[in-house]
């Protein structure tokens, strides 16, 4: 091998490597470009969480697995893991009339929240504010400079688990930043993708192929890079090891709450989880209310003061409807307390600022930990 070849193929190589972890593709001709106005603190991007990364002191990371493209899947982890004194999985544990069995949770343990980001690539908001929500654990501030005590007091009390991106394929296909000031039917198009000849897969139509492979244009941002929607894999035998990654940690941590960030052009919501048993329902629809209430209170985009969660398990005139998703997954492996939220995602037709999308995400995370510092379910033998 000559000198000038070795220093080509070394190029190529940087080339590959740099391309195959940032490179973004652009939107197609005659759609509007990535917005050039995104300011600093939206730190919705993959090289955002590498940069985060190298920033770390307290928190620890791991790399959880390899997604469908060959990215990294990042969990970062801030305090002690107790012994959970486990004896039985989960549903064993139950069917022996004590959790316990599965993990001990007495009152001097730390209480555990696991914040799963993004599964669909398109919907960057829940990643800036898990970007932000690690420089808060870090330096008590978000990337705007504002100080959260109470959020950061919270990582002195509890274990906190942070996964970043839950599809890091997906948010590298998708040549958007943000939707703010776009169309939603932008959002759409690169989101849920499109067909071969152009069609749009829309929601919930991109839900009736899986894995979306064969009539395919553009993969949409909801997939990995092998076609499969985290949100509905098969959880029995999951098909994606991104999927297998996050149902590992839920059943080696326990955690009292674990959360799985989404996004749509709407008002922001928690949805319920709807194959979940009525006592954690009524958790959820707690929560859902107390979350609303605290954006109400914040001057921040909310649903009406009387809104609230269904507590049905399917839809009485047309089941079934309610899919068994991720969150249904996670509680049945776990007994976690789980369920999706929905940011807004600052389109032209919801809205909504980058401020109010930054700040849905930290009063969100607040009103997490605060919950279950005052609704903390105790497993003891
Ligand atoms: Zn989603």
């Amino acid at each position: 091998m000559n000198k000038a070849f070795s220093l080509s193929a070394l190029l190529l190589t940087f080339c590959i490597l740099a391309g195959s972890t940032f490179s973004q593709p652009l939107p197609e001709p005659g759609d509007p470009e990535n917005p050039s106005d995104i300011p600093e603190f939206y730190k919705s991007r993959l090289s955002d969480i590498e940069a985060e990364l190298e920033l770390l002191q307290k928190g620890k990371v791991e790399r959880i697995a390899y997604s469908a493209g060959g990215l990294p899947l990042y969990a970062i982890f801030y305090g002690e893991k107790e012994d959970l004194n486990s004896q039985a999985n989960y549903n064993s544990a139950v069917a022996a009339r004590n959790p316990a069995f599965f993990a001990e949770k007495t009152s001097d343990t730390k209480p555990v929240v696991y914040f799963i980001g993004p599964v669909h690539g398109q919907e960057g908001e829940g990643i800036s504010g898990l970007v932000n929500l690690l420089h808060i654990a870090e330096t008590g501030s978000d990337y705007r400079g504002r100080e959260w005590p109470e959020l950061q007091a919270f990582f002195a009390e509890f274990r906190v688990i942070i996964v970043p991106s839950g599809n890091p394929d997906g948010r590298r296909r998708n040549p958007y930043d943000t939707f703010k000031g776009l169309p939603e039917e932008i959002m759409t198009k690169y989101g849920q993708g499109t067909q071969q000849d152009g069609t749009l897969w829309r929601w919930p139509g991109a839900k009736s192929l899986h894995p979306m492979k064969g009539d395919v244009g553009i993969l949409g941002a909801y997939f990995n890079d092998n076609g499969i929607n985290i949100m509905h894999d098969d959880f029995f035998d999951p098909m994606a090891a991104e999927t297998k990654a996050i149902m590992q940690l839920a059943k080696e941590e326990a955690p009292d709450l674990s959360v799985s960030l989404h996004s749509c052009s709407c008002t922001p919501f928690v949805i319920q989880n709807s194959h979940a048993p009525l006592f954690m329902k009524k958790r959820i629809a707690d929560f859902a209310q107390q979350l609303n209430q605290a954006f109400i209170a914040g001057d921040l985009p909310h649903r009406p003061e009387n809104w609230g969660l269904s507590l049905e398990d399917d839809d009485p005139e047309f089941p079934p409807r309610a899919s068994f998703n991720l969150v249904s997954a996670l509680h049945h492996a776990s007994g976690t307390m789980s369920f999706t939220f929905e940011s807004p995602h600052g389109t032209l037709e919801d809205g909504t600022s980058y401020e109010e999308l930054l700040d849905i995400q930290l009063v969100l995370y607040r009103e997490i930990f605060s919950y279950i510092r005052d609704n903390r379910l105790i497993w003891e033998k």
